[in-house]
């Protein structure tokens, strides 16, 4: 449970007055009527538009072997919604796939299985039980070093351990299997709501709307993350050197390593992404369900999401979900009202979650606890608006 004392911290914490951006978020500034920067700079979100997605489908229905698309399905709604679509409303040869990295939720598992049956959707799984083992050692190492020397800034690369490669293991099965296309909603191609500026922002480093990172932001962002590794001796041991090298050359050279003769289409570059339509129809048409202990309905498939969230609840008083919900509200698809009760509802501690995850990592609740209050004080002294 959120203890009083974290409620107070965060209790008159400024936010934006027409998102919900509030004052510790990275690069917020308010002009004269508290509306925040990032609101000033939103551009309605543009897609390609339906008439597009069907033209280029065509180009590869029959194409491949047997299957005309390969649609990576991590179980969350995004994903799911996906692969409705291809099988039920485009009528494409569809194969899922899923990489378990070792970090899918039970929720997603189940998602998995109840949404390819309804679609009668054929799935493959990759999975490398040795890569798991070593993701999940790495992820205890990596933690106990964070909680030695915490960082805003390498929260999510320590929790955040899955399969880098997952991608190109994708690609390359496509390739193998003569699928000319993948087809993303999630870790290819996912919607423009989906990019964060809470993940690097606090290294002064800011992707741009379409949620991509410039060449020279690239080489600022592994300089300044490369100098976030050397801080922290627990990080020099070689399997999590190897992790992060093969983490940074992936990042830099995925276009170069993936297989020429297959494409890559970002389902969500076509469709516009609106929440309702996508709930509504998975819920109805393939059996999809939420997880039983969050209000969110995002990223319920990955289980690092609900310690990072609580984590950077704890020290800046707001998750993902601030930045999710208030470009939902410049879109219209949500009232401030709205998006303010969800966000109290969605963070509230996702607490079997979390002492799953804990228990894992090998640390207890109070532990944990401790450390982020202690980091707190001092990472809110560092931050503009000067919070204690
Ligand atoms: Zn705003």
């Amino acid at each position: 449970m959120t203890s009083k004392k974290d409620v107070d911290v965060f209790s008159d914490v400024k936010r934006c007055s027409k998102c919900i951006l509030p004052q510790t978020f990275p690069g917020i500034s308010f002009d004269k009527n508290g509306v925040c920067k990032y609101c000033h700079d939103w551009e309605p979100v543009k897609v390609l538009g339906e008439k597009e997605l069907e033209k280029k489908l065509q180009e590869y229905k029959n194409k491949g072997v047997e299957y005309d698309v390969l649609v990576p399905f991590s179980g969350g709604r995004d994903s799911s919604f996906v692969l409705h679509q291809m099988v039920k409303k485009y009528h494409m040869r569809t194969l899922a796939i899923t990489v378990d990295s070792g970090f899918l939720t039970k929720e997603g598992f189940q998602n998995i299985e109840t949404v390819t049956k309804a679609l009668h959707v054929d799935h493959v799984w990759l999975k490398n039980e040795g890569k798991i083992d070593t993701s999940k050692q790495n992820c205890k190492i990596k933690f106990h070093g964070w909680l030695k020397k915490p960082s805003i800034n390498t929260i999510v690369p320590v929790l955040n351990s899955g399969d880098k490669t997952m991608n190109l293991q994708m690609f390359q099965y496509a390739h193998d299997h003569n699928i000319p296309v993948v087809m993303g909603g999630n870790n290819i191609g996912n919607s423009i709501f989906e990019q964060e500026h809470w993940k690097t922002g606090f290294l002064g480093v800011f992707p741009n709307e379409r949620g991509y990172y410039g060449p020279s932001d690239r080489l600022k962002l592994s300089f300044l993350f490369g100098v976030e590794y050397l801080r922290n001796p627990a990080n020099f041991s070689f399997p999590i050197f190897k992790e992060y090298f093969k983490g940074a050359s992936v990042y830099f050279f995925e276009s170069f390593l993936k297989p020429n003769d297959v494409d890559t289409l970002g389902f969500y570059d076509y469709i516009y992404w609106d929440e309702k339509k996508i709930l509504s129809t998975i819920l109805k048409e393939a059996g999809w369900k939420g997880a039983a202990d969050t209000t969110a309905t995002w990223r319920v498939d990955d289980s690092a999401y609900p310690l990072i969230n609580y984590m950077y609840h704890t020290l800046v008083g707001f998750t993902e979900h601030d930045e999710f919900y208030s470009k939902m509200i410049r879109e219209g698809q949500l009232t401030r009202k709205e998006a303010l009760e969800r966000c109290l509802s969605d963070q509230k501690p996702r607490l079997p979650s979390l002492h799953r995850t804990f228990g894992e990592l090998d640390v207890t609740k109070e532990q944990v606890d401790d450390l982020l209050e202690k980091y707190r004080t001092k990472l809110l002294g560092q931050i503009k608006g000067d919070y204690r």
